[in-house]
């Protein structure tokens, strides 16, 4: 017993908020430098309630950070050729500079070939086809995916080294799980990375086995602190509605971590204030990009 008291840990925590202010101010001087004041446009189709959570705080973040946003809403109806025309309508307007549709779409449309129809140069969200191309080249100075950019970020901004680390990821999306390998083993960070999906199989000791953890996958609590190799870095990317009747709205949102996972990490991001803020910070970042590339 008192041994164990003796190696149990308290991760520091990776304050997500913090280290997007820290960006912000980068950006507000990228913003009076540029030659124009970066522009957003921000597609909602449908009325679901945690998408307009999400695009109500992106208009705020730029109206904090003078930057433009157009909010377009569309009726869950809409059809898929009425958000055609208005994303072409926006790839040929000069005077927006960043498009982002916020997922999900509904299921009568086509996401991918939606992502495919945004000009490259305007995909903020760093989905297109051209720009996940781009980062699999090891070219990591476009516009890449917000969340995955924002772990890299935060992994800096805390001065954490990476470099030779095993590092697994958990979860395989297109938009997160994937492109968050990618960047984890790209040069210079040049982690080793295992990547972990539904199929996998001993999850447990893999996870055993890394240096660094970033879940993603959309499961409250699903990685354990018996999970977790002493001394880990630890990323939650997750956020799930968890029922919480101490809460007045009777849920909470939690994380794809443990919090016991605090007892044996070095560091862990909280859920909700850790790559959350950063995914909006990120999004900002390569609106204010998207400006500087087409003005310059
Ligand atoms: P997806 O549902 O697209 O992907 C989930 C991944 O998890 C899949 O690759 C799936 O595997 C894998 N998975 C499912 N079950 C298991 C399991 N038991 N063991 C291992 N892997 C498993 O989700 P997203 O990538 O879009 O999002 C993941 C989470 O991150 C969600 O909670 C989402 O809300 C959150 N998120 C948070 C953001 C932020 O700003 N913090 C931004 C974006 C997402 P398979 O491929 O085999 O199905």
């Amino acid at each position: 017993m008192e041994r164990g008291w003796q190696w149990m840990m308290v991760a520091q925590r990776l304050d997500g908020k913090e280290c997007a202010a820290d960006l912000e101010v980068d950006l507000l001087a990228r913003i009076s430098a540029c030659s124009v004041t970066p522009h957003l446009a921000v597609i909602i189709v449908g009325e679901d309630a945690a998408s307009q959570v999400y695009v109500a705080n992106k208009i705020k973040t730029c109206q904090r950070l003078g930057i433009l946003s157009t909010h377009i809403s569309l009726a869950r109806d809409s059809s898929e050729d009425e958000l055609r025309k208005i994303i072409t309508e926006l790839n040929h307007d000069d005077s927006i500079h960043g498009i982002l549709v916020q997922s999900p779409l509904p299921a009568h449309m086509d996401e991918d070939g939606l992502t495919e129809l945004i000009s490259p140069a305007k995909d903020v969200d760093g989905f297109h086809p051209i720009n996940l191309g781009r980062l699999v080249q090891g070219r990591t100075d476009g516009l890449l995916p917000c969340t995955p950019a924002g772990v890299m970020r935060i992994l800096a901004f805390y001065g954490i080294e990476i470099s030779g680390k095993k590092a697994l990821v958990i979860g395989r999306s297109r938009i997160v799980g994937m492109p968050m390998a990618i960047l984890l083993a790209s040069r210079g960070a040049d982690a080793t990375v295992t990547i972990a999906h539904s199929r996998t199989q001993d999850l447990i000791g893999i996870c055993n086995d890394a240096d660094i953890i970033v879940a993603a996958v959309g499961s409250a609590g699903m990685v354990t602190a018996d999970m977790v190799k002493k001394g880990a870095i630890v990323i939650d990317v997750g956020i799930n509605r968890v029922d919480d009747e101490s809460q007045d709205r009777g849920w909470r949102l939690a994380g794809d971590i443990d919090p016991n996972v605090a007892e044996v990490a070095a560091y862990l991001t909280p859920v909700p204030g850790g790559i959350g803020p950063m995914t909006i910070a990120m999004l900002m970042a390569n609106t204010v990009t998207a400006a500087e590339c087409q003005h310059s």
